[in-house]
């Protein structure tokens, strides 16, 4: 790579195209629209080709000229690069031909693919200046945040809805991260976030440095065009809180295409909510350009944002590419985390549970064709939501440390499966 490391050439409102300078900043002046990275892709066709990642470390990294970092990263070295997974028994159980899993629940540090966008966020609001981290958070990112910040000496708060699951909890307070409940839902923990990063000038990463931030999750798509064979997906299902994962994914298509590093095709992007919380999968099924915001009740915890910042472009990339949403209740998460451990051994959290639901119904109704392709982005960890799931795995048998009754256990099984 060449000695000048910085891509980014500015940030630049999505809204009215305005150009700002690259700080910690979120949004344009003039329209209140989200600012985006823009990058120098003439440049970075020289430098990021084939030959290149060849030598390049298995790790989100090999991707560095389309991330928004102006040096060398300083946080999360080995973020990235998780198993791409061909999942014939998965498919099997649904009716499709090909599929595969995106396994971003052994992300790391913190088994989730937040680690992507905290490893960015972070690296740039070093380059920045800054010593303390903040985020408003429906748990990973809080968890993410507090690790990757601990890992890198810097000092973290992060804000959760006060009533998460256990397993986020104390997956955040164990790296001594400021761990702040707020009494609400996440939307009111984003707002008093919101107030809070404008008055004590830390690093939020996904307000003030949302636009970075948000550029780690095109990481997620390079590596699995670059795990197909460079090859972009047909069907690419993913899960939506605020949306923006969606929207990168889309991104990083696009931008290998123009890099030249994969050829131009057709795909579609679907997007997965759980029912008790989907704003964008309801605007998207009534052909609706805009959502209505919702108060979250679901399981899908980490999902649960009621006004979803990205919720209008996540519609748009729906509508650009084909692609549909759907929503799957609380039984159904519980049943899509079965599934996927069952066929695949791979123990998701809620969130995995949403994708793996809405997928099975959109092959289920032929929107994702039974003789096609698709990649289900599995995005966190089954260990962190045990809560969701403990009165649906059955129960341990319990007998004495005896042969006999081992014996008299196995028969009655046999009595029973014949
Ligand atoms: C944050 C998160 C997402 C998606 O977040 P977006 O806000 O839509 O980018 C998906 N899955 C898990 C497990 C998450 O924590
Ligand atoms: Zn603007």
């Amino acid at each position: 790579m060449e000695k000048n490391k910085c891509f980014m050439k500015a940030l630049k409102c999505r809204e009215c195209g305005r150009e700002y300078p690259l700080e910690a900043t979120h949004v344009c002046e003039f329209d209140f629209g989200p600012l985006e990275v823009v990058y120098d892709y003439d440049r970075a066709r020289k430098t990021l080709t084939k030959a290149a990642l060849e030598s390049r470390p298995r790790t989100m990294w090999r991707y560095r000229e389309l991330l928004p970092i102006a040096g060398d990263p300083t946080v999360g070295f080995q973020v990235g690069f998780t198993p791409l997974v061909r999942a014939d028994r998965l498919a099997r159980h649904l009716g499709i031909r090909e599929l595969w899993i995106k396994n971003d629940t052994v992300n790391y540090p913190t088994l989730s693919f937040k680690d992507r966008v905290v490893s960015v966020a972070l690296s740039r609001a070093r380059e920045l200046g800054f010593t303390t981290v903040a985020c408003a958070s429906t748990g990973n990112l809080a968890n993410s945040v507090s690790a990757n910040a601990a890992a890198a000496g810097l000092k973290a708060y992060v804000f959760i809805p006060a009533d998460l699951e256990e397993g986020k909890i104390v997956n955040s307070l164990i790296y001594g991260a400021n761990v702040i409940g707020i009494k609400g839902h996440y939307d009111e923990v984003n707002r008093l976030c919101a107030e809070i990063a404008g008055k004590f000038g830390w690093a939020f990463v996904n307000v003030n440095m949302r636009p970075y931030y948000a550029e780690g999750s095109k990481s997620m798509g390079f590596e699995i065009v670059e795990q197909l064979g460079w090859e972009i997906p047909r069907h690419t299902v993913v899960c939506m809180a605020s949306g923006s994962l969606l929207t990168k994914i889309h991104k990083s298509y696009q931008e290998l295409i123009k890099l030249g590093l994969v050829a131009e095709a057709q795909y579609k992007v679907h997007g997965a909510q759980a029912t008790g919380c989907s704003p964008i999968s309801t605007a998207q099924k009534a052909g609706m350009d805009f959502f209505k915001p919702v108060k979250p009740n679901t399981i899908a915890k980490s999902l649960a944002i009621g006004t979803p910042a990205d919720g209008f472009y996540a519609l748009r990339v729906m509508k650009d590419t084909g692609g549909s949403a759907e929503d799957v209740s609380d039984d159904e998460i519980r049943e899509g985390i079965r599934l996927l451990a069952q066929c695949e051994g791979i123990f998701a959290e809620t969130a995995g549970g949403v994708t793996v639901g809405v997928a099975k119904k959109l092959i289920a109704r032929g929107t994702i064709p039974a003789n096609d392709s698709a990649v289900l982005c599995i995005t966190g960890h089954g260990l962190k939501t045990l809560d969701a799931v403990v009165n649906c795995v059955g129960r341990t048998r319990e007998i004495k440390p005896s042969l006999r009754e081992f014996e008299t256990l196995l028969n009655a099984d046999e009595q029973v499966n014949g």
